[in-house]
């Protein structure tokens, strides 16, 4: 079998199924998975499936990605890394920490920056890859530089300038298919823990009141069109509280679409692409998924 190697790698299950690793709490399986909590043979075994022709894809909480595949093909490696040092003003972060753990975590050492990770609810990894961003910061304002793995198995620091960050896009997500994110490094300032905590509140209290956080959802289906908002034009379409099998369009943020309970990868598709034609239809503007759809083509 020309993937038995890959079965005997340490942790590696297969046929996973992805619903327990997805957010949204929607997925078919995995053909080979594995979490890990150590990232220290990862170049070797990135470079290892890139030698053998084995497709990989790296996830961290998935908040950001719908599981459309009845079963993904090759490895998921899901990074659960948790690395954290604090050099003066430079917070050096793995791939795996989530971003509302990092926003707390720098608090309480009294270095500000990063509270804006409260309002997102991933891991770094797929922040640096998408630039995620809340209340008026994204990952571009802080970071210096990230230590990422080509699909050779090379490890290389691209600074945020080679990043080519802009609106929820980088080169890793555009034109570096198979790049991983290992760490990332942030300038931070420094401020009172009492104050950072204030402001990271005043995020957590914004999020509660505009999204629909008490049930499981992606986040922004729909990046916002320049000088507009995706959720104005979709309530805009008469859309909120529009409801295909388990997914619906939030009634409290129309670019936000939740899992009632039993929602299918086919029943959020199928609300995209009523969300994307009655947008277009009405005014001339097509949408842009800002989650990852993995396995189909997003609005099909
Ligand atoms: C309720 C809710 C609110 C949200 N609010 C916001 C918000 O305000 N702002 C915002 O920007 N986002 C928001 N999101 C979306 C999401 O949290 C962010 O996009 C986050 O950065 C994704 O991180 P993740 O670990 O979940 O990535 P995943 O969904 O696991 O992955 C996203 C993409 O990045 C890739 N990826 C993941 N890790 C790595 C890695 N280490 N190396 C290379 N590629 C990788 C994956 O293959 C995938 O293509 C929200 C989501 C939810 C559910």
């Amino acid at each position: 079998m020309p993937d038995a190697w890959l079965a005997a790698v340490p942790g590696v299950r297969e046929h996973e199924p992805l619903s327990p690793h997805s957010w949204y709490g929607i997925g078919g399986r995995a053909r080979y998975f594995v979490a890990l909590e150590d990232d220290a043979g990862l170049a070797e075994l990135i470079g290892r499936l890139a030698a053998e022709r084995v497709p990989y894809l790296v996830i961290g909480a998935a908040t950001n990605t719908l599981f459309a595949a009845e079963e993904l093909p090759g490895l998921t490696i899901k990074l659960a890394t948790s690395r954290l040092t604090i050099d003066g003003s430079q917070v050096t972060v793995s791939a795996g920490y989530l971003m509302p753990k990092l926003a707390a975590d720098t608090a309480r050492k009294g270095r500000t920056g990063l509270e804006f990770g409260a309002g997102v609810p991933g891991m770094v990894g797929g922040s640096v890859v998408g630039n995620a961003g809340a209340f008026g910061r994204e990952v571009k304002d802080g970071l210096l530089s990230t230590e990422v793995i080509d699909p050779q198995g090379h490890v290389h620091t691209l600074s945020a300038a080679e990043c080519h960050f802009a609106y929820r896009e980088s080169s890793l997500k555009s034109d570096k298919p198979g790049w991983v994110v290992r760490s990332a490094t942030f300038a931070t300032g420094e401020d009172d823990p009492s104050r950072i905590r204030a402001r990271i509140k005043e995020v957590q209290g914004h999020r509660r009141q505009t999204q629909p956080i008490e049930k499981r959802s992606l986040g922004s289906t729909f990046k916002n069109p320049p000088g507009d908002a995706a959720g104005r034009l979709i309530d805009a379409c008469g859309l909120k509280g529009r409801r295909i099998g388990g997914a619906q369009i939030s009634e409290k943020h129309a670019n936000f679409i939740v899992n009632l309970g039993g929602a299918s990868a086919d029943d959020v598709l199928a609300l995209m692409a009523e969300m994307r034609n009655r947008v277009f239809e009405r005014f001339g503007i097509e949408l842009e998924p800002e989650v990852r759809v993995i396995g189909r083509t997003a609005g099909q």
